[in-house]
Formats: C-alpha cells, sequence, structure tokens
C-alpha cells in the first residue's frame, strides 16, 4: 500500500484550503490524497466574513462592502467598519479556483469516495474509503460530526434558510448589505435576517436563528415571505437558488490534535467560533498556523498562547445568556455593535483584543444577566 505524506479527509471549505496553503509552502512536493464523497461542483454555500485588506481568496471574491446595515433594538443604520470589507465568497467559486490550482500539482490527487473510517495505527493515519485502506504520514480530518449531548457544556444552533431572489423592483441597495436585522418577531430566541444584495434586484436573503430547535422547511419559507413583505418593496419575485444550513454554536471542546497522526481541522477541529458560528476566516488563520509549523518543524501541532484561552470562557458566557434566555439577544448585540466601535468588535470576535479592551466591552453588555451567565458557567464546568 502506498504511504502518502498528507491525507485530507473531506475536501471541502478546510480540507481544500489547507492544500491550498501547502501548495504556498515548502511542503508543495509531499505527496497528498484528499479524498471526499462529493464532487464539490454545486453552489452549496455562501460565506460571509470580514477581513483587513486583501485575503488569499481576494479575486475571487463574489461581493465586497465597505459599510454594513445593522437594525437592533436602539440602532438602526449603518456600522463604520474602518479598514475592514465585509465580504462574500460563493462556494462554487472557491471549489473551483481551488480545485485547479490543485490540479497543476501531479503529487496532490483528489478521489471520491465516502470515508468509514479513521483510525490512528504506530505506522501512521489509517484510512478506509469505500472499502479501500490508504495511509499516510498524517491524517487531517474535516468530516467528524461533533458530539453536543454533554450537559456542562452549552450547545446551540444557528440555523438558517436563505433565498437568492430576483425582484421586480429595485429594492435592494447594492453597496449596503444587512448583517443583522432584528425586526423580526423574536419569541423569545435569537432571531434575524440577513440581505446580503448582488444587484439594486437580486440579493440572498437568510433568515436565521440561534436556539436548540430547528424548524420545518415550510416555517423557514413563511418566514423569509412575512419580512420581504413587511419591510422591501419587491414586486413580484422569483427564487433562483436556496440555501439551508446548521452550524454548531458549542462550547463542547474539541481537540484538533487527538491522536499523533490525526489532525481535526475546520467544524470538525472546532474552528467554529462557538458564539457567532464563523467559520470560514478562523480556520484559515488556523490552518496558516498549522501549514507553518509544518514546514518549520515537521510537526503540525498549533499551540495557542493559554492566555487566548480567556476566549473560550467568553463564548461560554455568551452562550449562557443566549440559552438561558437571560437577556434579549436583540439587545445584547446591539449594544455590541452600537456602543462599541464595529472596529473594535469584530477585533474581539478575532480574538486579537487586548485584555483592557474586552474589559471595556464587558461593561457595554446588561451587566446582571452576564454576570449570572459567568457564575453558572463557572458551576457547570465544576460540577457538571
Ligand atoms: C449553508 C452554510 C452557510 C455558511 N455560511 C457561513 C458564513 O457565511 N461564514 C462563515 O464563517 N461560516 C459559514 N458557514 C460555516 C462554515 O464556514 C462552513 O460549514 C464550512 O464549509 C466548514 O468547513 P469544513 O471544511 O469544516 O466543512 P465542509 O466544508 O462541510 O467540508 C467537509 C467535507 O467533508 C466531506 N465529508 C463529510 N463526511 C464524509 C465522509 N464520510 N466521506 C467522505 N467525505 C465526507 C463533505 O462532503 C465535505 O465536503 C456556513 C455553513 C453552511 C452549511
Amino acid at each position: 500500500m502506498k504511504k502518502y505524506d498528507f491525507i485530507i479527509a473531506g475536501g471541502g471549505m478546510a480540507g481544500l484550503s489547507l492544500a491550498y496553503y501547502m501548495t504556498r509552502s515548502s511542503l508543495r512536493d509531499r505527496s497528498i490524497l484528499i479524498l471526499d464523497r462529493e464532487q464539490k461542483n454545486r453552489n452549496d454555500r455562501t460565506w460571509c466574513f470580514w477581513e483587513n485588506g486583501a485575503g488569499p481568496f481576494e479575486s475571487i471574491m463574489f461581493r465586497k462592502w465597505n459599510t454594513v446595515n445593522f437594525h437592533g433594538t436602539t440602532h438602526s443604520g449603518p456600522l463604520d467598519l474602518g479598514t475592514y470589507e465585509y465580504k462574500m465568497l460563493r462556494g462554487i467559486d472557491f471549489y473551483a479556483f481551488v480545485q485547479k490550482e490543485l490540479d497543476k500539482w501531479p503529487n496532490i490527487e483528489r478521489r471520491q469516495a465516502t470515508i468509514n473510517r479513521i483510525k490512528d495505527t504506530p505506522q501512521g493515519g489509517f484510512v478506509i474509503a469505500d472499502d479501500e485502506p490508504y495511509i499516510a504520514d498524517y491524517v487531517f480530518d474535516s468530516t467528524l460530526t461533533l458530539r453536543t449531548d454533554q450537559p456542562e457544556n452549552h450547545n446551540l444552533l444557528q440555523h438558517f434558510k436563505g433565498w437568492v431572489i430576483k425582484t421586480e423592483r429595485p429594492c435592494f441597495d447594492p453597496k449596503q448589505p444587512e448583517i443583522m436585522d432584528f425586526r423580526v418577531e423574536q419569541h423569545g430566541d435569537c432571531r434575524f435576517v440577513y440581505v446580503m444584495p448582488f444587484d439594486a434586484q437580486t440579493a440572498l436573503v437568510e433568515f436565521t436563528l440561534f436556539n436548540d430547535k430547528l424548524m420545518t422547511d415550510a416555517e423557514y419559507d413563511a418566514d423569509i415571505t412575512r419580512y420581504l413583505e413587511q419591510y422591501l418593496d419587491t414586486g413580484t419575485y422569483q427564487i433562483d437558488e436556496t440555501e439551508y444550513g446548521i452550524i454548531p454554536m458549542s462550547d463542547t471542546h474539541t481537540e484538533e490534535n487527538p491522536s499523533e497522526h490525526i489532525v481535526r481541522i475546520g467544524t470538525s477541529g472546532g474552528h467554529t467560533k462557538a458564539s457567532t458560528g464563523y467559520t470560514f476566516q478562523r480556520t484559515q488563520r488556523y490552518l496558516r498556523a498549522i501549514v507553518e509549523n509544518m514546514a518549520a518543524t515537521g510537526v503540525p501541532n498549533r499551540n495557542p498562547p493559554w492566555f487566548n484561552k480567556r476566549f473560550k470562557l467568553y463564548d461560554s458566557i455568551f452562550l449562557n445568556v443566549l440559552q438561558k434566555r437571560r437577556h434579549s439577544a436583540a439587545d445584547v448585540f446591539t449594544r455590541f455593535y452600537a456602543e462599541n466601535h464595529p472596529v473594535k468588535a469584530f477585533r474581539f470576535l478575532d480574538e486579537d483584543t487586548r485584555f483592557f479592551d474586552e474589559i471595556r466591552l464587558f461593561t457595554t453588555m446588561p451587566w446582571w444577566p452576564f454576570t449570572a451567565a459567568f457564575f453558572d458557567v463557572i458551576r457547570r464546568k465544576l460540577i457538571g
């Protein structure tokens, strides 16, 4: 059996990005096998994220905006993004771009197969896919489904359905997406609508919830329809595409390096920010660190400074406020974006702030719900 240097189990966002970064490093000549059960030739998702300056996938960005709109409880209007841009990348453009780049490398193989098993052995990481065995020095796994059933943790879901619609009347502002519009019935949850305009008559309109109860397809559709009727003068419209997704918002600990030859990446590696569900940029950052480590030391371990672990505590506290419905989520997000400079808010979510900035930011939050959540999180961690 051929032994690969690396097997990438799951060639989605994280797997393809990892291979791409490897081709841009001194690891470029290593033998790499990418396994995925899908061909990745559908526009199965759209990523939105903020970024300061140009990123590695700049040439394929679908849209970029210098300003975004936010509709909350006491603030309704644009947010100043400073030097950040809010960017939108379509899945299909990303898959096609990276696959084309990887096809230039004869040492990189891509195979369509369903992975049945991933196991560490003394000889290396071992994978069985479509009953074929494969082995490598390292297996990078993005196929693991996270366990979210431990009672000491918070396990919410960010679930959403979106329509790309083409409207009869021009009703979208192409210069300004709505990142969170809370003018929808909250039902005690966190519910909002995203509107990502492609032009004045085309946009992705997405109804999003943070809670632990999925809805039926008809319920998401009814909520999107109601939003369009109430807030946009669309005239008639047609639905060109639909998107549905569930992102775990969980503080369940995920081991990025569960054993010697296996490394988990992407959502499987805990790269999703538990309090927001944003995954794309965090994964890129962590993967670049993994590749740099591999290139420099031969091992992938990414060892963030221990002081950065405080962000996990902040995420847990926020999830506790949401899960226990301690305060209106719409109000928490309004305070977060409107009472702090949005640049500071983005930096905090990127875990790039200093402790002093974080204290300043916490003073803008409703103190009692967050203090109660803090003690509840500590209690759960100590006694389960
Ligand atoms: C619809 C949608 C929209 C999203 N929007 C955003 C956003 O705007 N911003 C943001 O930051 N995040 C967003 N996310 C979250 C996150 O960025 C994506 O889920 C991202 O694709 C996660 O990357 P990943 O590599 O971990 O998983 P994936 O991209 O899902 O890749 C995993 C791959 O593993 C393959 N696979 C799984 N099991 C097997 C198996 N047994 N055998 C073979 N192959 C297997 C799958 O086919 C898939 O290609 C969104 C998620 C969804 C679902």
